[in-house]
């Protein structure tokens, strides 16, 4: 396949001098730190913060490898996938003359991402059962159009690409092809990394707010290939890994089995919550989940979205948006959380009812 990232990128990024930090001018270890203007004596807080983190998360990335399977090179760690998604933007997209191809209904940040750094965006809808339409896709490409955005498990919709389209959107798409499997730990489809060798144009994301548990540490990852990395590190901010995060995930990282209990409980509870709302009467459609959310279509939605707010029961309104009509969105929680929904639910719905006869 054909595919050369030099022709993608942005010359004037080609070009970059990246800022070179004290710690990369020397990282050894030992030795008197007069280098970086800190603070000698310490922090203002009983834990000591500072000295600057380690720029490139080495040791973070080691160890983020052997569980992904993948070469510490082909990470990128980000303050959250957000950050990952506007580097992509800031190093391929031109402002005012490239484009992206967003794939609605999904993720909200690929949008606003776009706006803000004033590239062009193309949508090409999901079908009705959100799927891919990989022709439709194609026809909306031009030379112009430098990423694609597939998100799968797609949020809001909950399901997961079929992996053929994936597959032939990476040998047919000519710009990059970002797979965004924030809810990949809650699917029985496996990652699009296995697949990072045979398409250099691939780059997946995933992260460790969802099933690890660790939203507010704000860790997102990226995975492609070494040269495509070594662009999003050149232009990262330096330290935009906060030694705290860094330190915490990597004293945790290695606890796998609390990370697949607290799936397996999610997965029990979206059963349980699936059987529960398949229940009532008044709920018109519960669409098939890989994630650890439901997309849940009932009359009134938004009635009953403000009304649960009453209820002091707090989902997500997609009432508005393409294909979710009539559909409100809600994450999986503990049972009691689950039990609470369930019954405010009923509550509001047969309030509802009872005013319109
Ligand atoms: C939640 C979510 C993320 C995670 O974003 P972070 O910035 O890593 O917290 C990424 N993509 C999608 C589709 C999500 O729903």
């Amino acid at each position: 396949m054909s595919f050369d990232l030099n022709s993608l990128l942005r010359p004037h990024i080609a070009k970059l001098q990246p800022y070179t930090s004290a710690r990369d001018e020397y990282t050894g270890k030992e030795g008197v730190f007069l280098d970086a203007n800190e603070n000698p004596f310490g922090s203002i807080t009983e834990q000591d913060f500072n000295r600057y983190p380690d720029p490139y998360q080495s040791a973070l990335k080691a160890e983020i490898a052997k569980i992904k399977a993948v070469r510490p090179t082909q990470i990128f760690l980000g303050n959250g996938s957000d950050e990952a998604i506007d580097l992509l933007y800031r190093a391929f997209c031109n402002p005012g003359k490239d484009n992206v191809i967003l794939l609605p209904p999904t993720y909200g940040m690929y949008e606003v991402s776009a706006n803000i750094n004033d590239v062009e965006i193309r949508k090409v809808a999901l079908t009705e059962d959100f799927q891919l339409q990989p022709e439709k896709i194609l026809a909306a490409a031009d030379a112009k159009s430098k990423i694609l955005f597939i998100c799968s498990p797609n949020n809001p919709s909950a399901n997961k690409a079929k992996r053929e389209d994936v597959l032939f959107l990476l040998k047919n798409f000519k710009g990059l092809v970002v797979v965004d499997e924030a809810y990949i730990d809650f699917s029985d489809e496996p990652s699009f990394t296995t697949e990072l060798d045979n398409y250099p144009n691939l780059l997946v994301m995933q992260t460790f707010s969802k099933a690890w548990g660790l939203a507010s540490l704000r860790l997102g990852m990226a995975f492609a290939s070494e040269e495509i990395i070594r662009i999003l590190n050149k232009i990262k901010p330096p330290y935009n890994i906060s030694g705290l995060t860094q330190d915490t995930v990597l004293a945790a990282i290695t606890d796998k089995e609390k990370v697949d209990r607290m799936i397996r409980e999610i997965l029990d509870e979206r059963d349980f919550l699936q059987a529960e709302l398949e229940k009532l009467p008044f709920v018109q459609k519960i669409h098939p989940s890989h994630a650890n959310f439901l997309l849940v279509k009932m009359p009134n939605a938004t009635q009953v979205y403000d009304d649960l707010i009453e209820e002091k029961v707090i989902v997500r309104n997609r009432a508005k948006v393409l294909l979710c009509e009539d559909c409100l969105r809600i994450t999986v929680g503990t049972r009691g959380e689950n039990e609470a929904f369930l019954s405010a639910l009923s509550k509001v719905n047969s309030q509802i009812e009872s005013s319109r006869h």
